[in-house]
């Protein structure tokens, strides 16, 4: 997996990001892009006690479904897979492609949920923590417990899960926490931040960590820092696909960090803002953390180029010919940017070889699972986002590893996606470039505090 290979992926996602940002931000813009339609007040399936956060900014504003454009209506939506509607049905050649899905998919046309404005219900703080928070996010860490995965290296229990993250965290990060500009700095160059905070005596020692902190978690980016760790590595032998997972959901909740601390509310100005504090401590000072958010951006990048094909002959069809051929158009152009990004992600490593399938299927339900684990979310606008997102990084999954081209070939199968699927996609795709964005900013910020400029 490249990503995890090369030390210049992360220049190249931000060389990607510098050209999709834009691009990216117009089409989420869009109404095609912008509405979405979901299950926002489903109950949790997995305990009983829920608290709710009261906070206004917690709140979501639905949307009247006369405001949506008439194509996607339930009414609309109910006919177009009504066989009785002749040509516009287009069943699906085998029904064992839904069975694919890595996410719970709320189904435009059937489904009793909501409409949501996107855009004007932005991702950022909502005050929203405390135990229900920290049990959703324990909740979706258990998830990255894989019997196969623990069987194939004779583990023994389940159990080992839990700590594999809290060895994850501590011996990654922990001991870099106080340097927090070597976590800011990480995600573009480890060695070369290691430079730049060229202190006397800190080098060597920070160095050193950089080096015994890694080799004990994420053995192929510790790989590529440095060769001679490789050894120390193959110790640990946590299965490619147990590690891609846990990559996916600390990237993503770093990225939901970001953006918290990117549109902070400061209390005592009662201002909204970029806040340094809150950036360092929860994901600067964290390097693997800033690596899996820069891993997700890969994963999404490489699905879009997958779907190329299917997408150039996609119809975003929203009743107002004009607006649909220039929504296509934005598509086209993001495809070309990254068709012609180098490739950063190559999913053909992971489920190789005995026991892959059952493999594929337990990692699907986990992921399934997680999706489910958002109707426990106690924050409105935290469970929009948290179902776009997982919603997106699914479809991603899907798309990657349950599809091959012909399954995507758009005349055979035009209707493989949902419309909330290449919805989320994009949405998801967008919230990870913002927080790479981010990421440079905060650093700027960051040398602008330390040392002026
Ligand atoms: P948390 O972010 O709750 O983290 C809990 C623990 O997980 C940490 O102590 C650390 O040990 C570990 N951890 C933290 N980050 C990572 C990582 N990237 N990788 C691995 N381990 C990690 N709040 C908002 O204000 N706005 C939102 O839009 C929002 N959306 C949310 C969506 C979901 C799905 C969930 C579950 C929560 C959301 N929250 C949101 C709450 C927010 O994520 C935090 O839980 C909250 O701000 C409390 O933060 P915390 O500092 O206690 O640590």
């Amino acid at each position: 997996m490249q990503i995890e290979n090369s030390l210049c992926d992360y220049d190249a996602v931000e060389t990607i990001n510098r050209e999709m940002r834009k691009q990216l931000q117009t089409l989420v813009q869009q109404k095609y892009f912008k509405f979405y339609k979901l299950k926002l007040y489903g109950t949790c399936p997995f305990w009983t006690e829920n608290h709710l956060c009261m906070n206004e900014d917690c709140g979501v504003a639905v949307m009247d479904e006369s405001a949506i454009p008439e194509e996607w209506t339930s009414a609309a939506l109910g006919a177009i897979s009504s066989p009785s509607n002749g040509k516009l049905f287009q069943p699906y050649k085998s029904c064992q492609l839904k069975d694919q899905d890595f996410c719970q998919v709320d189904d435009e046309a059937l489904s009793d949920g909501v409409y949501v404005d996107l855009v004007a219900n932005p991702e950022r703080f909502t005050g929203y923590s405390g135990p229900s928070a920290a049990k959703v996010w324990d909740a979706i860490y258990d998830e990255n417990c894989f019997n196969i995965a623990h069987k194939m290296q004779e583990a023994s229990h389940c159990e080992q899960c839990s700590l594999d993250r809290e060895a994850d965290e501590d011996q990654f990060g922990g001991k870099l926490k106080s340097a927090a500009a070597v976590g800011i700095s990480l995600a573009r160059n480890p060695l070369a931040v290691v430079d730049a905070l060229d202190r006397p005596g800190q080098k060597k020692e920070i160095k050193n960590n950089v080096g015994s902190n890694m080799a004990s978690s994420f053995s192929p980016l510790a790989e590529s820092v440095n060769p001679l760790l490789a050894g120390a590595m193959q110790e640990e032998e946590v299965c490619l696909e147990k590690r891609v997972f846990y990559r996916m959901i600390s990237g993503l909740h770093a990225s939901i960090s970001i953006h918290i601390c990117d549109e902070y509310f400061n209390q005592t100005s009662g201002t909204w803002g970029p806040n340094l504090e809150c950036f360092v401590s929860r994901v600067g000072a964290h390097p693997d953390r800033l690596e899996n958010i820069y891993f997700d951006y890969a994963i999404l990048v490489r699905a879009v180029t997958k779907l190329s094909g299917y997408l150039k002959n996609y119809e975003f069809c929203s009743g107002h010919p004009e607006e649909d051929a220039r929504v296509k158009a934005m598509v086209d152009r993001l495809i070309e940017t990254s068709t012609k990004s180098p490739a950063i992600f190559d999913e053909k490593a992971m489920f190789v070889g005995p026991g892959a399938q059952a493999l594929k299927m337990e990692f699907r339900d986990h992921f399934r699972n997680i999706t489910k684990i958002m109707d426990c979310v106690g924050c409105e606008k935290c469970r929009l986002w948290g179902k776009v997102q997982t919603s997106g990084l699914g479809t991603a999954l899907k798309v990657l590893f349950s599809y091959n081209d012909e399954h995507l070939n758009p005349l055979k199968n035009p209707n493989i996606l949902q419309r909330t699927e290449i919805v989320a996609l994009f949405n998801t795709l967008n919230r990870l470039s913002e927080s790479v964005e981010s990421i440079t900013m905060f650093r700027e910020m960051y040398m602008e505090q330390q040392y002026g400029g």
